[in-house]
């Protein structure tokens, strides 16, 4: 018994040793390549862009062609890489990330197929097709659930939630960006997290709570500055400055704008100059300085795209507040026509709301009635949308801080789970020759517990088949019948189905014995066993319950059936053949019968009906049954 088992030992230790060493001969190695992706997935894009375009390049050199996987993870980071900043940046990242998706072996990698499909959204959004841009995170989000890839999952609802933040549906994008932060926090990428947070934070200041949002923001501007971070720490300080302007601190905005303004231009950034430039200029109008607002706007202008749709349309937006006050309405109307175009195209309904606020005004001083109505109308239309929203926030927000403990809980299964799928990858991606030997050794495994268990079972069987069977007659013993008794029993008081029991004895059997001797007797026992298999049948089940004393049960056979079998048995052992037995030689038995009654019975109280019929049978001269 115990050899398959060390055999099983020896080849398991054989196996783990083969995994191991061919692990190491067989993987493509490419230690550099692999820590350059590490950076870049640990976010390296967003501290140090310059270093994160100088890895992209010197993966080209790393990355052999042949090496599928690591060429797809390169195609997925240079993706990243474009400058929407950067007039036609984003159509060549649109057309870059059409070419990386017709890549024949992506659906074999369907996380960087998934990574691909949401820089697409992302440039989407950039290029101001926000509604097939939020089509394209959702379907991201539900894929990457779908994989289990948590790291996709908080990319995809950080990004969504930004867009959802952006067009005013803080329901969603809290949901989404907490979900996100809790994900990235977990995953330990802190620069993630980070970046993740500072949306909140905008979130927060969108939804009109500006202090919670400055809060966040100094905390993560201060951050920014400890680790040196300082283009970071101007854009966050940017984020603070309009939180301050919303809650009216227009002094304490300005300053802020100004300083983050000196910062860039001493960088030589003339885009950070420029959208910072936008915002004073939004302050210096709420302060009356007109002027020196237009004088922002001018020197912004060049650098602002059409395509660059919130910057653009705010740009527009203060122009035509400008015109406004200075009474040039033609030229103020054309300023927020364009301003109105940007903010449709993207959905920025608080940017449509302020523009036909003042659009409205506009035809006031033109007094032209009919259209300042119109505008006021759809002014009053957008506002009570925005009120809504801000409204379902409330409870939303409230709704997602009572759901927090529930995402934390899934995000701890989906962890797990990630877990596990890392360890089957892991797996996965060992060459395929180890596959092949992992498979003939547990194939080999298999065949010798299976010959084990066919042996084991065998000699089970062996032994249950003789624990169960009378070794003279061959018949089922005791202990068989016993247990098979009950369970008839079981049956027809649940189905009211009849149950009949025969007992029957060998009669005057001690003389048999004591006239032919033993061997005889046992001849004879066997002769009443194969009589009684020969009257049974199939049907019914007889067993040598005693020395010469054996009992029959007759399922779904009533008193009378069960009596004639019984009499035919008396009669056949009578006219038995007893050609082998010697001269003089005659058996006989004797029968009793019993049936389950109507009444509730117990298995001990029928077969000692029967037992007394038996005794009746003998009592009354043997050679006979008799009915109990
Ligand atoms: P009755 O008609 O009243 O049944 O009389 P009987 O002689 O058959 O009496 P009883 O049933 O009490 O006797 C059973 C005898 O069966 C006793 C024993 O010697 C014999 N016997 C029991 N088991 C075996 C066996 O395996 N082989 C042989 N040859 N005889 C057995
Ligand atoms: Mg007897
Ligand atoms: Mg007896």
């Amino acid at each position: 018994m115990p050899k398959p088992f060390l055999l099983i030992k020896i080849v398991l230790i054989a196996n783990l040793l083969l995994v191991s060493s061919f692990s190491v001969a067989n993987s493509v190695d490419n230690q550099r390549a692999d820590d350059i992706f590490a950076s870049i997935d640990s976010g390296i894009a967003i501290n140090d862009h310059a270093q994160y375009l100088l890895y992209l390049d010197e993966l080209d050199s790393l990355v052999a062609d042949s090496d599928t996987n690591r060429q797809l993870r390169k195609n997925r980071a240079r993706c990243w890489s474009f400058d929407i900043f950067k007039e036609g940046e984003v159509t060549k990242a649109l057309d870059f990330v059409e070419h990386a998706l017709t890549h024949p072996l992506l659906s074999q990698y369907p996380s960087h197929k998934l990574d691909l499909a949401l820089c697409q959204s992302w440039y989407t959004e950039q290029n101001g097709n926000v509604d097939l841009a939020l089509k394209g995170y959702d379907k991201a989000v539900s894929d990457a659930y779908a994989l289990e890839d948590l790291r996709l999952v908080a990319d995809a609802r950080s990004m969504r939630g930004y867009l959802h933040s952006y067009q005013g549906n803080f329901t969603y994008a809290l949901e989404d960006l907490m979900t996100a932060q809790s994900l990235y926090e977990n995953l330990n990428l802190p620069a993630w997290a980070q970046l993740n947070l500072y949306e909140i934070a905008n979130a927060y200041r969108r939804f009109g709570d500006q202090k919670s949002a400055i809060r966040y923001f100094k905390r993560l501007e201060k951050d920014k500055r400890k680790s040196n971070h300082l283009d970071a720490a101007n854009t966050i300080s940017v984020s603070i400055a309009i939180a301050e302007e919303e809650l009216g601190n227009f002094e304490v905005a300005k300053s802020r704008f100004e300083k983050s303004y000196q910062y860039w231009r001493a960088k030589g950034d003339d885009m950070g100059q420029a959208t910072v430039g936008v915002n004073i200029a939004g302050t210096l109008i709420q302060l009356g300085e007109l002027d020196q607002a237009k004088r922002y706007l001018d020197l912004a202008k060049p650098f602002i795209a059409s395509n660059d749709e919130g910057f653009y349309g705010f740009m527009h937006l203060f122009y035509g507040q400008i015109y406004l006050a200075q009474g040039q309405l033609e030229q103020a109307h054309e300023n927020l026509h364009l301003a109105q175009t940007a903010f449709i195209r993207v959905k920025n309904m608080s940017g449509l709301a302020q523009q036909l606020k003042l659009e409205s005004s506009v035809f006031v001083k033109q007094a032209d009635w009919q259209n300042a109505y119109e505008s006021l109308n759809e002014y009053v239309k957008q506002h009570n949308e925005l009120d809504t929203k801000l409204l379902s926030t409330y409870t939303t927000e409230m709704r997602t801080r009572f759901n927090a403990d529930q995402i934390e809980q899934e995000n701890l299964h989906l962890m797990e789970n990630q877990q596990l799928k890392e360890i089957e990858l892991a797996m996965l991606e060992q060459n395929k020759l180890q596959q092949w030997i992992i498979i003939l050794l547990g194939g080999l495994i298999t065949i010798i517990i299976s010959v084990f268990a066919y042996k084991q079972s065998q000699k089970n069987k062996q032994l249950s088949t003789l624990a169960l069977t009378d070794d003279l007659t061959q018949l089922p013993n005791r202990r068989y019948i016993y247990a098979k008794a009950e369970i008839y029993l079981e049956q027809a008081l649940k189905h009211q189905s009849p149950l009949s029991a025969i007992t029957f004895d060998a009669d005057y059997f001690k003389q048999i014995n004591d006239n032919f001797g033993h061997e005889v007797g046992d001849e004879c026992l066997k002769l009443l066993a194969n009589t009684c298999r020969a009257v049974l049948g199939s049907q019914y089940q007889a067993a040598r319950v005693g020395g010469e004393e054996f009992l029959i049960l007759l399922p779904n056979t009533d008193k009378d059936a069960a009596f004639e079998i019984a009499q035919n048995l008396v009669h056949q052992v009578r006219m038995a053949n007893l050609s082998k037995f010697p001269q003089g030689f005659s058996i006989t038995i004797s029968a009793g019968v019993a049936s389950l009654s109507n009444d509730p019975e117990e298995l001990h109280t029928l077969l000692k009906r029967a037992d007394d019929a038996l005794y009746r049978a003998k009592h009354e001269g043997r050679n006979q049954a008799r009915m109990g």
